[in-house]
C-alpha cells in the first residue's frame, strides 16, 4: 500500500514510502531496498535500485532486489519500467522471487553456472550439491517454505563482466569462496561497492549475525580470506559507499565490514578447536570427528529444530566444519 511521499536527503530527491520497505537513497537516484519482515529466512536479499538520470540510464536497472512479487509490483509501479535486473548468485535468499521482475517485463542476467538455479529447482538441488546429504523433497520443502517460483528465462553472465546499460556501468566483481558464480556489483561511477552476501551481516552495530557462509563442498575458506582483503581493497580504492544483501550502509574508509568477517571466521575456528580438544579421544579420521562435532550443535542449533530444516542445517554445518578442519 502505498502510504506518503518523503523527502530524503534534503531536497534531492522524492522517494515514495512503501509499507514493510526500507528505502534509502545511498548514492544520487539510487536506493537501497530492503523488505522489513520476510516471511521465511531465506526468502529475501536487500538489492539497489538505479533510477533513470539524464546521461546515465533510461530505464530503471534492479541489482539483486529479491523481495517478494507484491512489493516488486509497487516497485515497478513507481520507479519502473525495469529492463534489466541483475542476479549476484544463485543461492535461494537471492533467487526465490526473481520470477515476479520478469513477469515485470525485465530481462534476469545470473551468473553462470548459477543461471540455472533460477529456472530449475532440480538444478539447484544438484548444482550446489544437496544430492550428497538430503533427498530432492527436502529442498523443494525449502523452496515452498521461501516462496520459490521459477522464472521462465535467465540471461547467463560471466562472473567478472561489466554490464553497461546506455552510460550505467556496472562491474560484477568474483567473490567465489561462498559459490562459485557469487559476485559484488561496483556501481563504477556513482562508487558504490555491493559486496553481496560476502558476511557482512550487521543490521545493527553492536549485534553480530551469523558471518560469513560456506557450507556447501564448493565453497571454500582460502578463497573466502582472499575474497575478504580483495573487497577491502575494491572499497578503500574504487568505492564510497558499501552495501551488502543483509546489514547497515558504510561509508568509506570504514573498515569494520572486513574485521567482522574475518572475526567471524577466527570464532569460528576456535570454537571448532575448543570442541576438537574436548573430542581429543575419539580415534580415527577427519570424517569421524566431524560426526561427533556434529552431534555438539557449535554452529547452527540444530537440536531445536526438526524434520527438513534440520537436514538442511547439518549438511551445512558438515560443509562449514569440514572446510575448517581440511583448511580449504
Ligand atoms: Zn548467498
Amino acid at each position: 500500500m502505498l502510504l506518503k511521499k518523503e523527502t530524503m536527503n534534503g531536497d534531492k530527491m522524492t522517494v515514495t514510502a512503501i509499507e514493510d520497505l526500507s528505502i534509502k537513497e545511498i548514492a544520487e537516484g539510487v536506493l537501497l531496498v530492503h523488505q522489513d519482515n520476510p516471511p521465511a529466512q531465506f526468502s529475501c536479499c536487500d538489492g539497489l535500485l538505479v533510477l533513470p538520470k539524464p546521461g546515465r540510464n533510461k530505464n530503471t536497472v534492479a541489482l539483486d532486489v529479491n523481495i517478494e512479487p507484491k512489493y516488486v509490483a509497487q516497485l515497478v509501479s513507481i520507479y519502473g519500467p525495469v529492463k534489466d535486473y541483475v542476479c549476484t548468485h544463485g543461492h535461494m535468499d537471492h533467487i526465490a522471487h526473481v520470477h515476479a521482475w520478469e513477469e515485470a517485463g525485465a530481462t534476469i542476467h545470473a551468473p553462470r553456472p548459477e543461471h540455472e538455479y533460477l529456472t530449475n529447482l532440480n538444478k539447484f538441488y544438484r548444482g550446489f550439491g544437496f544430492n550428497d546429504g538430503v533427498d530432492f523433497t527436502v529442498v523443494q520443502q525449502f523452496g515452498i517454505l521461501n516462496g520459490y517460483q521459477p522464472c521462465k528465462e535467465v540471461t547467463p553472465y560471466r562472473p567478472g563482466n561489466i554490464f553497461k546499460f546506455n552510460n550505467l556501468l556496472v562491474g560484477t566483481i568474483p567473490l567465489k569462496g561462498h559459490s562459485k558464480g557469487h559476485v559484488g556489483l561496483l556501481l563504477m561511477n556513482e562508487r558504490v561497492f555491493h559486496i553481496s552476501c560476502l558476511g557482512f551481516d550487521v543490521v545493527e552495530k553492536g549485534k553480530d549475525g551469523f558471518g560469513p557462509w560456506y557450507g556447501f563442498r564448493e565453497c571454500s575458506l582460502k578463497q573466502y580470506q582472499k575474497d575478504i582483503d580483495f573487497a577491502k581493497m575494491i572499497f578503500m580504492d574504487r568505492a564510497k559507499i558499501l552495501t551488502s544483501s543483509h546489514s547497515l550502509v558504510v561509508e568509506h574508509p570504514d573498515d569494520f565490514p572486513f574485521t567482522y568477517m574475518n572475526k567471524k571466521i577466527d570464532q569460528n575456528q576456535q570454537k571448532i578447536d575448543a570442541a576438537l580438544g574436548s573430542i581429543r579421544d575419539v580415534p580415527g579420521s577427519d570424517e569421524r570427528k566431524i560426526m561427533e562435532l556434529l552431534k555438539m550443535d557449535i554452529l547452527f542449533p540444530k537440536q531445536k529444530m526438526t524434520g527438513f530444516l534440520q537436514e538442511l542445517y547439518t549438511l551445512w554445518e558438515y560443509w562449514m566444519l569440514r572446510h575448517h578442519l581440511k583448511k580449504e
